[in-house]
């Protein structure tokens, strides 16, 4: 495949990072994800977003202005074949003597890496089909600005792993009894046939398609709400889901075990997945 580091496009082969960058030594720097579908990159300009305010909360100096990010995206998913394809993004401070925790002074050129792989199209395109997935619940043992999209990721990839280990997808978050995220995802509950996510804060990613389900929910009158879920209110849903731009939005059915419900996919997870897939067929031809 055909990857870009700072400033040209070339085979993953040939693509050499120094090992001062901050990235390797201090995981000094942040990423994004974005799925394209029939070569089409799904809500560029929220992900581009995003990754701006990641980048200045982080301090680094932002490589590039929104066309110039627009343009090196698309051209990566293109020189990659289009199709349906996961496009990587990672900038960080650039490499530099291990001599400080501190910013390097002067300031050394961030370093600004792309891929792209295969996606195979997620589950809310399966509709009929899907089971759900099964989650668990486990302790939020992350840091305190999980609203950036940092690539220190070791705690989400610790809390993954547990999950995994106990035959679950997803680890449900709990950070003093309420509900934050999934471990790579965001979390959604319904009762009643009301949809309700928690808040952002500085405890949870501002997820692209929390945002669009939440948009979606509204456009077609489904009552949704942000408000905290605490952890009984997580074992009373009729429903949960976690979405993510990969994964889009998925029922889980089972919950540390138990079903969620009547252990099968919701109504209200039906009918949002109908619409989350009617508007990627408007926007990627789907
Ligand atoms: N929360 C965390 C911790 C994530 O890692 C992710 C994405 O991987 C999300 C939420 C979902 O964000 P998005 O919908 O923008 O992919």
């Amino acid at each position: 495949a055909t990857v870009y580091l700072n400033g040209e496009f070339m085979d993953a082969d040939q693509a050499r990072i120094s090992p001062l960058d901050r990235g390797f030594l201090f995981a000094d720097g942040v990423y994004e994800v974005i799925p394209a579908f029939n070569g089409v990159l799904f809500r560029l300009d929220e992900h581009l977003g995003r990754l701006a305010r990641s980048l200045a909360e982080l301090r680094i100096a932002d490589p590039h202005d929104g066309p110039g990010w627009r343009r090196l995206c698309e051209g990566m998913v293109a020189r990659n074949g289009g199709g349906h394809q996961s496009l990587y993004l990672q900038i960080t401070r650039g490499a530099a003597p291990r001599r400080e925790h501190a910013f390097p002074n002067p300031p050394v050129p961030p370093t600004v890496f792309l891929h792209s792989s295969p996606l195979t199209v997620p589950a809310a395109d399966q509709v009929a089909r899907t089971e759900g997935v099964a989650a668990i619940t486990l302790d939020d043992l992350r840091w305190a600005r999980c609203d950036i999209k940092s690539i220190s990721l070791l705690p989400n990839l610790l809390l993954r792993q547990r999950a995994v280990e106990t035959g679950a997808q997803e680890a449900i978050l709990l950070r003093d009894g309420f509900v934050t995220e999934g471990a790579a995802s965001n979390v959604f509950v319904v009762r009643d046939g009301r949809v309700c996510t928690p808040p952002l804060s500085h405890c949870i990613l501002g997820g692209i398609t929390r945002d669009l389900i939440i948009e979606l929910c509204r456009e077609k009158s489904l009552p949704v709400i942000e408000a905290e879920i605490s952890e009984p209110a997580l074992h009373d849903a009729d429903e949960i889901w976690i979405s993510s731009s990969t994964k889009d939005v998925v029922p889980v059915t089972t919950l540390n075990g138990r079903p969620v419900g009547d252990g099968r996919p919701g109504d209200t997870w039906k009918t949002l997945a109908r619409h989350y897939i009617e508007f990627k067929r408007r926007l990627c031809g789907l």
